[in-house]
């Protein structure tokens, strides 16, 4: 059974294989590809969309409770490649 978790961009739900596992390292957000790392996790679509609404509300400080501001860009970068290498499985 895949278990099901809130997308941190749009806040809908879907099953934790089709989000990405967000977590801090230091203080720059790396994707847990595996989804094993340990620490707290954010979960979020691969996709620009959900990025950038999570950015804007300040959403990964809040899911990861990290106070120091976030480096995003390895995590932006892994979701612009993501989506452009066509990986991103349409959720609607
Ligand atoms: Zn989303």
């Amino acid at each position: 059974m895949d278990s099901v978790r809130t997308c941190i961009g749009c806040r809908s739900r879907a099953s934790r294989s089709s989000l990405l596992r967000i977590v801090a390292r230091g203080s720059e957000l790396v994707v847990d590809e595996s989804a094993t790392l340990p620490g707290r996790g954010a979960w979020l679509h691969p996709r620009i969309e959900c990025y950038r609404k999570a950015v804007q509300r300040r959403a990964f400080g809040r899911a990861l409770q990290v106070t120091d501001t976030l480096d995003t860009t390895a995590l932006e970068t892994a979701v612009l490649e993501n989506r452009l290498n066509g990986t991103v499985a349409s959720n609607e």
